[in-house]
This record gives structure tokens, sequence and C-alpha cells, in this order.
């Protein structure tokens, strides 16, 4: 059987056959996962406290090449109480060497979902791979004018000089981050409602700051009925299962970071509440549970 792709009357550019969104509920809560698509970025930047050997024993376990390999990049939009909620935006065009990112806005169109419904916008922390879609060519004119961005206090704050003394990134990150959050704050300072340690956006949706990856970092928590599910955005990386200790590149407080990290993830096997997280393979919902001394991710079954 040929794939006749001209049978299928659907508009040019918006058909992709890898599926790019996942959208499930969590009570009365619509979640849709949106993949903003891949980083290609160096294996070595999952772990720069580990000694070479283990950390390419563990890329090769898990059937990825030694020296980079392309991490998720996930953004989820959340609808409660009449509100639209984009969590985090992605890479936009914010660095060229990284060209197979920066689709969400071509995605939420594919998805239906128009730029001028979203009511609020959360951001788990100011990195440009999670505020850069916001920069993109003609985003901010087809905003609302009354878009509310919500952000830990203690984020924007950091950005205003921020620390980068124990980042382990590649040559060009500091710089190019260090541009974006600066362009960001000049251009939606005045859209920013800032929140010191949580704030509940919509019914059933809470942003709480946890600190770690970024002094500001925050997770945003679902619970509707019965169920719950936590957006984790930088907190967990695909090695932070079976090494929650080990460092991350882009961590601005490695140590603070793992502690974070080890709590939530204790947490999550405790109460087997559902996890997301930006940078885990699309689209990343799963559960934890508890493996020996460390972790165990769990992928949820797709549910058709
Ligand atoms: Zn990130």
């Amino acid at each position: 059987m040929s794939l006749d792709i001209a049978s299928h009357p659907v508009r040019q550019g918006f058909d992709e056959l890898v599926p790019s969104r996942y959208a499930l509920r969590v009570g009365d809560i619509d979640v849709l996962v949106v993949s903003d698509g891949v980083l290609l970025l160096p294996g070595a930047m999952l772990a720069h406290n580990a000694d070479p050997a283990v950390r390419a024993a563990w890329l090769a376990d898990n059937f990825l090449p030694p020296d980079a390999f392309d991490w998720a990049l996930n953004v989820v939009v959340v609808r409660s109480g009449g509100r639209t909620i984009l969590v985090d935006a992605g890479m936009g065009a914010e660095f060229p060497d990284l060209p197979r990112s920066g689709r969400l806005v071509l995605r939420l169109e594919a998805a239906g979902i128009d730029l001028a419904s979203v009511t609020d916008v959360v951001l788990t922390h100011m990195h440009m791979d999670h505020v850069g879609g916001l920069l993109a060519d003609g985003v901010r004119e087809r905003l609302r004018p009354d878009l509310r961005i919500h952000v830990a206090a203690a984020e924007a704050k950091f950005w205003e000089a921020p620390d980068f003394s124990r980042v382990s990134m590649p040559p060009g990150f500091p710089d190019a981050l260090r541009r974006t959050a600066k362009r960001f704050l000049q251009e939606y300072q005045s859209r920013m409602r800032t929140f010191e340690t949580e704030y509940e956006v919509a019914p059933g949706v809470l942003v709480t700051r946890t600190g770690g990856h970024t002094p500001g970092h925050s997770v945003v928590r679902l619970a509707s009925g019965g169920d719950r599910l936590t957006f984790a955005g930088d907190l967990v990386f695909q090695v932070g299962f079976e090494h929650p200790d080990w460092y991350n590149g882009f961590e601005h407080d490695p140590e603070e970071a793992a502690r974070v990290r080890v709590r939530l993830l204790r947490e999550l096997a405790t109460n087997s509440e559902m996890l997301v997280a930006t940078h885990l393979p699309f689209p990343s919902v799963c559960h934890v549970a508890v493996a020996g001394n460390a972790f165990r991710w769990v992928p949820v079954n797709w549910d058709y």
C-alpha cells in the first residue's frame, strides 16, 4: 500500500505523520500536551557531574547516541473554569542552531487553538526554550490585550542579573539565554502577574514555586475530582528517575535542583498522580514508581 497523501483533504503543512499533540482529562480539566519539536543537545548536559564512562553506559543502555540526541520540548494547554492556559511557550526562533523546535504556534493552530483564545500563560521559568515562542514573529499582536502571564517574582528578579556560575552549557547558550530573558521582560513586563509561592490560575490549576533549576522555577499542579497531574517543567529529565542526583547543565543551582527533584518524585510515587515534564519523551504522561534508592518512570498507555 502506498501512502497517498494527496487523497487526504488536509491543509498544506497542517498534517504531520508523527503525532505532535496528546489530549487527556484530569477530572473536569482538559489537558493537551503539544510538542514544540526537539532540541539536539549534548548528552553530557544530562549529567555534568557524572563519571563520563558511567554516563556513556547510561546513554548506551537507553539506545541513545553517545554525543548528542533529540531532547523533547513539551508545552501544555490547560482548560478549566472558562480559562485557556498555556503552560510555557516553546523555543520560538531564539536559537537558530536548533531548527527543529519552535513549532508551537503551527501546532496550536492545527489543534484548533487560536492564540487569541489564550487567557493566561504560566511560565515554569524564563529559559528561552520556555518563553521563546511568545517572542516569535507575529505572536504578540495576536494575543489578547488582557492576557495575564504568571511567573514567580523570584524568577523575574533573577533575570535582572542572572548567575551562570554553576551551569554547564555549550558555547553560545548563556548569552542567548540572557538575551532572550531580557527581551521577554522588556516586551511582556506589563502583562506579567508575579506570585511569591503559589497562585491558583483557574479552578484546580495551581502554580507553585519550587526553585532549584532556576530560583523562580515553578510547577503546575492540576487537581479535579480524584485525579491529579503535575507538569514539572525542568525539574525532571530523562536521567532523573534512575539518577536523580545527576546535575543537568541548565540548572543554575544543581544541588537544590536535585533536592527538589527527589522530593517531587517521592511525592508522586506515593500519591500515584500523573507527571508530565518539558523534556521527557513526548507526550511524557507517566507515573513514578520507587526503584531501590531511585525511581522508575512508567509511561501511561495511550488512550485513543
Ligand atoms: Zn527547558
